[in-house]
C-alpha cells in the first residue's frame, strides 16, 4: 500500500514537472496536469482500478507524446511495465495527424486490457472537455467530428471495463445532445 502511494506521488511529481509549461486548449488555458490527474481519478473512482502501475501510467500518459520526456527516462524512473503501458497509449508524433488518428482506431482492439481502460478514461475526459471546456477556436463542426472519432476509437476498447464504458456512453450521449448531433 505505501509503495503504491509512493509510486503515484512520484508519477505526479514527474508529470507535473514535465507538463509545467504546458496548458490545455480551453479558454482559461488550464494547467495541463489537471487532465492526467482527472484520467487517473476516473480510472480509480469509476473504473474501480486499484492497479498502481496502471494509475501511474495514467498520470504519465501524455508525457512522452507532449513533453520532452523520453522512453528511456520513464524506464529509468518507473521501470519497463509502466513504460510499456505509457507507450501503448502514445501516438507516434513523427506521423501525420490524420494517420495517427486512423491508427488509434485500427490498433485499439489489439491493445492490452489495461491500455484499453486507460484510453477509455482518456476519451471520457476529452469528450467532457470538448463539450464543456472546449478549445477556444474550435468550430461546432470540429467538435462534432472529434466526438465521432472518439466513438470509433472506443469501439475497439470495449469488453474490458463495463463501468468506464457506461460512463463513456453517457458522456458521449450528453455531448451529442448539447452539440445538437441527434
Ligand atoms: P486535436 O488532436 O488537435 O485536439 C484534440 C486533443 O487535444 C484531445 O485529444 C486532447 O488530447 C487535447 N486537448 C487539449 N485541451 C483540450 C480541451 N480543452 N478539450 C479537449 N481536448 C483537449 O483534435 P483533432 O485534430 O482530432 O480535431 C478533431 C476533429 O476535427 C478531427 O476529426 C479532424 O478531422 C477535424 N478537424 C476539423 C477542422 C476544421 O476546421 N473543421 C480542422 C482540423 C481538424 P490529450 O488527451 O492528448 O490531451
Ligand atoms: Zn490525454
Amino acid at each position: 500500500m505505501s509503495e503504491a502511494i509512493g509510486l503515484i506521488l512520484k508519477a505526479m511529481r514527474f508529470s507535473a514537472e514535465k507538463h509545467n509549461d504546458q496548458r490545455r486548449k480551453d479558454s482559461k488555458s488550464s494547467p495541463y496536469i489537471n487532465h492526467p490527474i482527472q484520467v487517473a481519478e476516473t480510472l480509480y473512482s469509476v473504473g474501480g482500478v486499484r492497479d498502481a502501475a496502471l494509475l501511474a501510467a495514467a498520470i504519465l500518459h501524455d508525457t512522452i507524446e507532449d513533453t520532452d520526456a523520453t522512453p528511456e527516462e520513464i524506464r529509468r524512473e518507473f521501470g519497463d511495465e509502466i513504460l510499456d503501458l505509457t507507450l501503448e497509449v502514445t501516438d507516434d508524433k513523427s506521423l501525420p495527424k490524420e494517420v495517427r488518428k486512423q491508427l488509434q482506431i485500427e490498433t485499439m482492439a489489439l491493445k492490452s486490457p489495461r491500455a484499453k481502460a486507460l484510453k477509455l478514461a482518456d476519451k471520457i475526459c476529452n469528450v467532457r472537455d470538448i463539450v464543456h471546456f472546449p478549445p477556444k477556436d474550435w468550430s461546432l463542426k470540429r467538435k462534432r467530428e472529434y466526438l465521432a472519432w472518439t466513438e470509433k476509437v472506443v469501439s475497439g476498447a470495449r469488453g474490458t471495463n463495463r463501468d468506464l464504458e457506461a460512463l463513456y456512453d453517457e458522456t458521449l450521449k450528453e455531448g451529442k445532445r448539447i452539440l445538437g448531433m441527434e
